[in-house]
């Protein structure tokens, strides 16, 4: 019950975060240590009358710890089958290998790439170099902490699902 919305991309981006901003709540463990989340999150959101379960996953990356191997092991199933992907950039850090890899993932999934952290800076990311990165995926610009942009992005999950 419920479409997924999976919320992917490397550590340390806000996924975490911006799981809590849409919930409203404190749910998941935020902090600046890539590898905070192990295990994937999933809760029920209410979006425009319509339930969403949405799932926080842990960040993408290669990495040696055992169980957050096992983490990274569940993001790719659960975004396997998601009925929507939420791909979170970071403005402050902008693109990276990380975020390449991911991204080449994503080609064939119904997505919305999220500028996160725009409160930070909004310069490190051009529309040029995200064209190139996502295609013609749609964008939008948001920050998980200071809520800039959730009204949008709820509208935009609307208009996709
Ligand atoms: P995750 O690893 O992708 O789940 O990232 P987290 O949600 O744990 O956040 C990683 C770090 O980025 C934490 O220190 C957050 O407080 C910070 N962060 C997340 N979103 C924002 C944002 O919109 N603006 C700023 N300034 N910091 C953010
Ligand atoms: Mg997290």
């Amino acid at each position: 019950e419920g479409l997924s919305t999976v919320i992917i991309g490397r550590p340390n981006v806000g996924k975490s975060s911006l799981l809590n901003a849409l919930l409203k709540e404190k749910r998941a463990i935020v902090t600046d240590i890539p590898g905070t989340t192990r295990d994937i999150i999933e809760e029920i959101i209410n979006v425009g009358g319509i339930p969403l379960r949405i799932i926080d996953t842990a960040g993408i990356r290669e990495t040696e710890d055992v169980v957050e191997k096992m983490g990274v092991e569940r993001s790719r199933e659960f975004f396997a089958k998601a009925d929507l992907v939420l791909f979170v950039l970071d403005a402050y850090t902008g693109i990276t290998k990380e975020d390449i890899e991911i991204a080449n993932m994503l080609r064939d999934k119904k997505a919305i790439v999220l500028i996160n952290k725009i409160d930070l800076d909004e310069g490190r990311i051009d529309p040029a170099e995200l064209r190139k990165l996502v295609g013609d995926k749609p964008y939008l610009k948001i920050s998980a902490t200071e809520e800039i942009g959730l009204e949008e992005l709820e509208n935009k999950i609307l208009e996709m699902v």
